[in-house]
């Protein structure tokens, strides 16, 4: 059997808890749902870590463990320790691949990784999206057709203060008329980033067939790629012996 692709699915877990309208929508909570999925693929292995854990289900031995982290927070980006932070950033320096969904914008990982403030607009009155996919050869586009729609969703609107992405795979539209970047690809040391806009916790959009299609080829795409003998971020080792002989001219 192929090797499996490891996926820690993590979420703040505490909408769900609160609300009786969210639970209904999402019973083993955003991340049962989302690892559900996952878990029906058969290269995919998931698991789930939660806020209230010990180190937030992030201990070193999971980290070590996991080739593709998801990231759903919103309410309690705050309580989210530095030092998990520290060591979220150095695993994808190193590979590990990072997918932060809707509200995870604003997470620490995320805006960490990114050096913005991450800000964006936005409107809860449940209007439509289409999603429009702008690169159609990248491989989280695999199986969608040229646009897909949310029925209803809560705007998400432009600026949005990212850099700018190394490969932009969606922009959205909303029936209010605001545009966004709701797929956006980043690059950071040996590791990949991916934001996916969609996901707001009152609305059943990761029970959405192109939704759930997003991720399962975002946790494709965000898996490490194995260069032998690569070296540690951020180790910057002295190389006194070149490759090649070097002839130094003198002054
Ligand atoms: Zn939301």
């Amino acid at each position: 059997m192929k090797e499996q692709i490891r996926v820690t699915v993590w979420n703040e877990y505490r909408h769900e808890k609160e609300s009786p309208e969210i639970a209904r929508i999402y019973p083993q909570g955003i991340h049962g749902t989302i690892a559900g999925f996952l878990n029906r693929q058969p290269d995919i292995t998931a698991r789930t870590a939660t806020l209230d854990e010990p180190e937030h289900g992030l201990t070193d031995e999971v980290l070590a463990a996991t080739d593709v982290l998801i990231w759903w927070g919103h309410m309690a980006h705050a309580q989210v320790s530095d030092a998990v932070v520290d060591k979220v950033q150095v695993r994808v320096l190193n590979g590990m691949g990072l997918i932060a969904l809707h509200s995870a914008h604003f997470s620490k990982v995320f805006r960490r990784l990114m050096g913005t403030s991450c800000s964006l607009k936005w409107r809860e009155i449940g209007e439509r999206e289409r999603l429009w996919v702008v690169l159609p050869g990248h491989p989280i586009v695999e199986g969608l057709g040229e646009y897909f729609e949310i029925p209803h969703c809560e705007m998400y609107g432009e600026y949005f203060d990212i850099p700018q992405p190394d490969e932009l795979v969606f922009i959205s539209w909303y029936q209010g008329g605001e545009v966004f970047r709701s797929g956006c690809c980043f690059y950071r040391g040996r590791g990949k980033v991916f934001y996916f806009a969609p996901g707001h916790e009152t609305l059943p959009i990761y029970h959405q067939p192109e939704v759930q299609q997003v991720i399962i080829n975002a946790v494709r795409w965000a898996a490490p790629v194995n260069v032998v003998g690569f070296r540690n971020m951020p180790e910057a080792p002295n190389v006194p012996q070149p490759l090649e002989e070097v002839i130094v001219q003198p002054d």
